[in-house]
């Protein structure tokens, strides 16, 4: 195994990263002490493989360097003295406690920052084993941690993002992680393994307690535990996640471009079927409600939502095959020019549809749709993540295996995505624990999804002539034990829109950190039947009455300043897709 170089700055703060090495008892590393000055000049000149760096130096360097997933130094309030002059906040001008006030994320102190390729997985894990080591020989400091998950991996995203801002650059907090090939994160999780025999008490109250359940664990859990139970457990673990009982939402519209689709899911209202019009490649919807809307309306609609205080544009559309990857790119590029809005745009099922069309890789329609103004991805048409289920439901749909590699390519380009899950398809419990460990497993290496969105199928006028239990029950059950199994997943959003405001504020109890979107169209599910309607200052209204503080939140679940009701914006929304 090669020697790799690295350059750290003796900072007692960081101590931990690298005691096993220090020490010895991990091999294959050298160290290079110096400032921090002296060891991000080693890395820009090539002279070391990785540099542990204050993330605010790693904002103001180039943006080809990535940063190893797993583990950062993290706060999550400024910590005693002397560790609190070791954090560097040049030029961010605020203290710790500040920031996570602020912005509601924590404030992602040290990096291990590398270029492309500087490590393989096993080289990663010995840096976790370091750090392991270094945890074990060492007490641990109140509001410090040594992980990079998903709230960490936003927190930084955000820092990037204002760093460069205040830098004069104005850039999006893309934050491109070294790929280290599958497997475990960095820092391995505790799990007992599933051998041990447990009561079902026994278990709610270690996953309450962050405990990782076993797929065995989820789905005894799902058979057998009471709703109540499994409900207090959800709480519990939200409230450990997210203290100070704030929960977000967000001000979004999602335009539903096209309605014209190939794909025909079995299970949509909403679709149009195309035909190909003779003697040319072009394709014709087969009815007259069939659309494409114009930039004219696309105009309308993107200003009546930045007007409305909307900060993102959810566009999703159906399949349509006379679109082609120049007219997202024109479509993207043209979105950011004209309006302040982030673009949540295109589901794993229109991105592989694009790259086939197009015969280009995943990553290579991504790149090319980041460079247009791509922000994140919506985690919609997962429904279940299992080919028996989608055989059923949606058989021309994107197998599961390619809704989760658009999805890690997405991650691995910066892009952070939501995840989603619909049942009510007939689908048992092993599928349901499946399609939970997928996302789980996915999320151990990219740290990628920002959240867990579910609801029920809305049968509906649809052709599937379905009567499996979609009742709040079965709602409350998956949305519980969904916060208990996802332990990596940091925000679970409830779905009012589909199952009614009062069931949203019930579901902010058993789990749900967020109250999603005031969404102000839906064509979708709504087309299926669930219509709910609710203003900004209705959702909260509802948040409240709940028990809990409502803070408007960007893409990110960065809280907004200045967040507060907003009388008139109304939503006809039924059914999130993240
Ligand atoms: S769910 Fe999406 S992909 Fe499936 S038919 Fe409807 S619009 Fe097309």
């Amino acid at each position: 195994m090669s020697v790799v170089a690295l350059a750290v700055p003796r900072r007692l703060t960081t101590r931990p990263l690298t005691f096993g090495i220090e020490h010895e008892r991990v091999a294959g590393f050298t160290l290079a002490w110096g400032e921090v000055d002296a060891c991000a000049e080693r890395l820009v000149a090539g002279s070391v493989a990785l540099a542990l760096l204050p993330s605010t130096c790693y904002a103001a360097l180039a943006e080809d360097l990535r940063i190893l997933p797993g583990i950062a130094v993290t706060m999550l309030a400024t910590p005693q003295s002397p560790l609190a002059e070791e954090q560097v906040l040049d030029p961010l001008a605020t203290t710790i406690d500040e920031w996570c006030a602020r912005t509601g994320l924590p404030f992602v102190s040290w990096v291990w920052v590398g270029r492309p390729g500087a490590i393989d997985r096993v080289q990663a894990e010995a840096l976790g084993r370091s750090l392991e080591l270094g945890r074990a020989a060492g007490g641990q400091e109140a509001g410090l941690a040594y992980r990079l998950g998903g709230q960490e991996l936003s927190g930084l995203a955000a820092l990037v993002e204002e760093v460069r801002t205040l830098g004069g650059v104005r850039q999006r907090g893309l934050v491109r992680l070294l790929d280290c090939g599958d497997g475990p994160p960095a820092l391995p999780r505790s799990a007992r393994p599933g051998a041990v025999a447990r009561s079902t008490d026994a278990l709610l109250a270690d996953a309450a307690s962050g405990e990782r359940l076993s797929p065995e664990d989820g789905l005894r859990l799902y058979h057998t535990a009471a709703l109540l139970d499994l409900g207090r457990a959800a709480d519990l673990r939200r409230q450990a996640l997210h203290p100070g009982d704030v929960v977000t939402y967000i001000i979004d519209r999602n335009v539903n471009y096209t309605n014209l689709c190939v794909t025909a899911c079995k299970f949509c209202n909403f679709y149009r079927p195309v035909a190909r019009v003779a003697h040319g490649g072009a394709y014709a919807a087969k009815s007259r409600d069939g659309y494409t809307l114009s930039y004219a309306e696309l105009a309308r609609k993107l200003q009546e939502t930045v007007d409305l205080g909307g900060v993102q544009v959810l566009l999703q559309g159906g399949v349509n095959p006379n679109l082609r990857l120049s007219y997202y790119e024109e479509l993207f590029r043209w979105v950011k020019a004209n309006f302040p809005l982030a673009l949540h745009a295109l589901s794993p099922e229109e991105v592989s549809f694009i790259a086939k069309l197009e015969g280009l890789s995943l990553a290579q329609v991504l790149e090319r749709l980041v460079a247009a103004g791509l922000d994140s991805l919506p985690g919609g048409g997962a429904e279940i993540l299992d080919d028996e289920i989608r055989d059923l439901i949606s058989p021309l749909k994107c197998r599961t295996d390619t809704w989760l590699a658009v999805m890690r390519e997405a991650h691995a380009l910066g892009l952070r995505t939501t995840s989603t899950l619909v049942f009510g398809f007939g689908e048992e419990g092993r599928h349901v624990l499946a399609h939970l460990e997928r996302l789980r497993a996915l999320q151990d290496v990219t740290s990628g999804f920002t959240a867990f969105i579910c609801w029920p199928f809305q049968a509906e006028g649809t052709r599937l002539k379905l009567h499996d239990d979609t009742t709040a029950h079965r709602y409350l059950r998956t949305f519980a034990l969904a916060r208990l199994y996802l332990d990596n997943i940091p925000n679970l959003q409830v779905s009012w829109p589909t199952m009614g405001p009062a069931l949203g504020q019930i579901a902010l109890r058993f789990g749900g950190n967020d109250f999603g979107s005031a969404m102000i169209e839906e064509n979708v599910v709504s087309q299926a039947g669930a219509v709910f309607t609710l203003s900004a200052a209705g959702i909260e209204r509802c948040i409240g009455a709940a028990g809990f503080a409502p803070r408007r939140r960007n893409m990110r679940y960065q809280f907004l300043s200045g967040a507060g009701s907003s009388a008139g914006l109304v939503s006809s929304a039924a059914g999130s897709a993240g």
